[in-house]
């Protein structure tokens, strides 16, 4: 069902408490990614141009134990980096329920820009209180969500919230709809979804609802050795998840009964140590000989990709293909990643690691939609109903 929009409210003289994604990452106190702040702005601004129109803005940060106010926690530093990206004061709250910062709210003029402080300083917060969603929502005239990443999960401010007052999504979770939705219903074919990372286990329910829609599918990456060891293939000392062969060998079945094309590497980098100073050993095999670990693609599979990508209509990826953190490993990743920013397809890509991939890589504007919602993303891929989206719908 379609969500509500910001755009369907009147936010004349409102007071527009938005749920954003400032979960951002800090070391020794200074902000080392600043996409998520950035990534908030355009709905920011929209509100803002809203005659009479007041922002307040709500986020968590990290993972505070109960009680927890510790400052690595505190979004203060985001307030100061917001005001820099943005060009204009950001107030910071001391809190975000209480009396101080209802008068603080109450207080505020059209136009102010108010941050409250970490919303899981409280439990309630993740437990999704009643009571808790309420102070909250006190806060606010209106509810608008943008926060994506925590879509996946029934919190006070990012479901319990919306029982309280009138609720839309913002821009971010508009496109992140906009461009998974298809993908879930109905994608433009051929489709083709490039699967790689660490581990069978967090990938397979993707895996599986994948294999009801899509042509053809690349499993690489660690999690690829799991499914070569369930084809009898030798993987040498590669990533293994033991407890999923039985399950690998169920997905190989059901793809083959209905002849979906599964693409495994067919060669690759290897290495003697995981270690990023280990020496690249070329293996043109489909199997990992003796005691070496497979580390990244090779040029063999990266040239299978190209032909899959060539027809490709839709194609999705979430998971490097190799260790692309380690220089010797990641041609890989690189060649997908530029594979796809070349494609004539709509392209997706989604998880942490392959976003920075494609960010670290210079091809961040080159594909149709970056999906930054991690988790999130891939439970929307699965088929999944997210709490926070549901709570949204017209
Ligand atoms: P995920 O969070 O499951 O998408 O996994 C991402 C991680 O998978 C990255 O840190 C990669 O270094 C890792 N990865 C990719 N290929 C391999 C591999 N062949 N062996 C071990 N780890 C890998």
């Amino acid at each position: 069902m379609p969500v509500k929009s910001v755009k369907d409210m009147d936010l004349t003289s409102k007071k527009v408490l938005v749920r954003v994604d400032f979960n951002v990452p800090i070391v020794n106190d200074k902000i080392t990614d600043v996409t998520r702040i950035t990534a908030a702005i355009p709905t920011i601004e929209y509100i803002l141009k809203q005659k009479g129109a007041t922002v307040i803005l709500m986020s968590h940060l990290g993972r505070p134990k109960e009680g927890e106010r510790k400052p690595e926690f505190s979004l203060a530093p985001v307030a100061q980096k917001l005001s820099e990206l943005i060009g204009k004061k950001v107030i910071m709250a001391a809190d975000c329920i209480g009396d101080a910062v209802e008068k603080l709210v109450k207080d505020s003029k059209p136009g102010d820009i108010i941050l409250l402080e970490n919303v899981r300083y409280y439990h309630e917060e993740e437990k999704n209180d009643p009571e808790f969603a309420k102070k909250l929502a006190k806060l606010g005239d209106v509810y608008v969500n943008d926060a994506f990443g925590t879509a996946h999960r029934a919190h006070a401010s990012t479901e319990g919230i919306t029982k309280f007052l009138p609720s839309a999504a913002g821009f971010l979770i508009e496109k992140e709809i906009e461009f998974l939705e298809p993908i879930v219903r109905n994608p433009k074919q051929p489709f083709v979804a490039v699967i790689g990372g660490a581990k069978v286990s967090s990938k397979i329910a993707v895996l599986e609802s994948f294999l009801e829609k899509c042509s053809a599918m690349v499993i690489s990456g660690g999690m690829s050795y799991t499914f070569l060891k369930a084809m009898g293939k030798k993987i040498g000392k590669s990533l293994l998840e033991e407890d999923y062969v039985d399950t690998a060998k169920k997905f190989l079945k059901t793809a083959a009964d209905k002849k979906i094309e599964i693409i495994f590497p067919l060669d690759r980098v290897c290495a003697k140590e995981f270690k990023e100073d280990s020496e690249p050993i070329y293996v043109e095999s489909d199997e990992v000989p003796g005691d070496l670990i497979g580390m990244d693609i090779g040029p063999k599979t990266i040239d299978a990709i190209k032909s899959c990508f060539a027809t490709a209509k839709t194609i999705i990826w979430n998971g490097p293909v190799g260790v692309f953190e380690y220089k010797n490993f990641q041609k890989g990743t690189y060649a997908v990643a530029q594979m796809i920013a070349n494609a004539d397809a709509i392209t997706v890509v989604g998880g942490g690691d392959s976003v920075s991939a494609m960010t670290e890589f210079g091809y961040a504007d080159k594909v149709s939609h970056l999906s930054t919602g991690g988790g999130a993303s891939l439970e929307y891929l699965e088929g999944k109903s997210l709490p926070g989206i549901v709570a949204l719908e017209k």
